[in-house]
């Protein structure tokens, strides 16, 4: 079943390791440091190097269902530590908390965590992107598709607003080191949306080319 895989990893040995071995060597000698946390969706359709196209060592990557970040008083001790890690000990001066159209934890939030309650974790898990769920609900008035895709945005928001009540996080926002950014990928055209503070709303990213 995961001869696929394994025959792909053969794939990356020949065309990708062979090939960076350098960088990919002073990489492994030198440690990590990652310009960015990035906090995305496990959907498997959301892959955050290859949206980005970001190499190895660039993105400290938390990756859980609906890209949920529990407030600090809720924490979940993995998003905390990976959290705590990242600001605290790798300094990294982003983050970013990508979500994305159709997303499954969101719509789940939207359906009802009751039809979920035959499993626990799921269950507890995807209550924390009810509050979101609500806001979306009194801000969008449309149909079911427009309502998710608001709660996806409202269920980022939310996020970054309970990052901000980590101490690691806090501290590092008021000594200006760190630098927040909400992103939603549109897994049908391809295309990220990033929050604008000014605007108040998410807008196409600009393509700037390298
Ligand atoms: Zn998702």
């Amino acid at each position: 079943m995961t001869k696929h895989l394994l025959s792909g990893h053969a794939r990356f040995r020949s065309e990708y390791f062979e090939h960076e071995s350098d960088f990919l060597q002073a990489l492994a000698r030198d440690g990590q440091n990652p310009s960015a946390l990035y906090i995305g969706c496990s959907d498997s359709r959301v892959v955050p190097e290859l949206l980005t196209t970001s190499r190895p060592g660039e993105l400290f990557v938390v990756r859980n269902i609906a890209n949920v970040v529990p407030s600090f008083d809720h924490a979940d001790a993995s998003v905390g530590a990976a959290i705590e890690y990242a600001v605290a000990v790798l300094k990294v001066p982003h983050v970013i908390v990508c979500g994305h159209d159709k997303c499954g934890g969101v719509k789940a939030a939207l359906d009802g965590v009751d039809k979920l309650a035959a499993h626990k974790s799921l269950h507890e898990w995807v209550s924390e992107i009810l509050p979101a769920a609500t806001r979306a609900r009194e801000i969008e008035k449309g149909d079911d598709k427009a309502l998710l895709r608001c709660a996806v945005e409202e269920n980022v928001l939310y996020s970054m607003e309970n990052l901000t009540t980590y101490p690691a996080v806090a501290a590092a926002l008021a000594a200006h080191k760190l630098e927040f950014h909400g992103w939603v990928f549109d897994i049908d055209a391809g295309k990220l949306r990033v929050y604008d503070v000014t605007a108040q709303e998410f807008v196409e990213a600009a393509v700037v080319a390298h």
